[in-house]
């Protein structure tokens, strides 16, 4: 009877993991289908200097128009695509967008928009693929696009786990582009490593900046002086309110990203906050 039983749940289990890997194929098709369809569209979140309220750059952060089901946050793709080699083909995609895209900006605003930098993120798959080299060198020169103002952004585990993607982000530097640590915080890497590590940018996990647990404030104070005792530009993350901006301000910290600036916008709506010299000002 308890043989019976246990069968019995190792099929009810069977099932459950046959709908689930059938449920992950089909996302992954519908990835790769939209992504030829164009259902993709990169959003720009502004990066704002702290000391001026002024827009530093934007962050390009993917969006899919999926058919039928409205718009899917990155969060419940980007894992998926993750687990194939799609996300190199997004990213890919995103990376000629956005370079493509500050590259169109900089044109219009006539000299204007030359201190702005775009952000690109890469996933950790991509970065052990000796052709992200080769690829962000195309971006550049498809777009003509100065190396010095892209920022490539990688989360930490890359950095610490894998040799080969610590070589490829030294040969990225090596083309001009800075990279950043994305969520610094979340993962292992000690404050101390900060200084060996091929990066030019911190930026400060948000589950810090906007948190209301004691302690988080010194910890985000630690991290700023840290970062600049190695050299680093720091971003903040996830700044909702006008309370932690005072915080970043008194602390020094260089540039910030949050909804108390802007979520991130479709193009056309960056490229106009973009123009202009007060419109560049965001909640001062
Ligand atoms: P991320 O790179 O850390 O991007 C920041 C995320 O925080 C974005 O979510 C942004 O909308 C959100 N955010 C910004 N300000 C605030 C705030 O004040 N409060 C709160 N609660 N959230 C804020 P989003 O756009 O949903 O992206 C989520 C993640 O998806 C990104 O985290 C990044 O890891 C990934 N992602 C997005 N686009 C791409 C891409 O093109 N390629 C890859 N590989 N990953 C991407
Ligand atoms: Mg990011
Ligand atoms: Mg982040
Ligand atoms: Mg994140």
């Amino acid at each position: 009877r308890a043989k019976a039983h246990g069968r019995g749940r190792a099929e009810v289990f069977d099932d459950a993991l046959r709908a689930q890997l059938t449920e992950r194929s089909e996302l992954e098709r519908a990835i790769a289908d939209g992504l030829r369809a164009g259902e993709f569209e990169v959003h720009y979140q502004p990066v704002v200097d702290v000391g001026t309220s002024t827009v530093a750059g934007y962050e390009a952060l993917v969006r899919w128009n999926r058919p039928g089901h409205g718009v899917v946050p990155p969060d419940e793709f980007i894992p998926v695509a993750e687990s194939s080699r799609l996300v190199c083909d997004l990213d890919r995609w995103v990376l000629g967008q956005a370079t493509a895209q500050l590259a169109a900006w900089r044109a219009a605003a006539a000299g204007a928009a030359d201190h702005v930098r775009i952000a690109v993120n890469l996933s950790g798959r991509n970065l052990t693929d000796r052709r992200v080299v080769d690829d962000v060198a195309a971006a550049l020169e498809r777009s003509g696009l100065p190396a010095d103002r892209l920022v490539l952004e990688v989360t930490e585990t890359v950095l610490v786990d894998d040799p080969v993607a610590t070589e490829h982000l030294a040969a990225l530097r090596r083309l001009g582009a800075s990279i950043a640590i994305d969520d610094f915080g979340t993962g292992y890497t000690s404050i101390g490593q900060l200084r060996d590590l091929p990066v030019d940018t911190l930026k400060i996990d948000r589950s810090f900046v906007g948190s209301a647990e004691p302690g988080h404030d010194q910890l985000v104070a630690l991290m700023i002086r840290a970062a600049h005792t190695f050299g680093l530009v720091v971003v903040a993350e996830g700044v909702e309110d006008v309370d932690q901006l005072g915080r970043l301000q008194v602390e020094r910290c260089d540039l910030a990203q949050g909804w108390w600036f802007g979520r991130a916008l479709p193009a056309d709506q960056a490229g106009e906050l973009l123009q202009g010299t007060s419109a560049a000002q965001v909640r001062l």
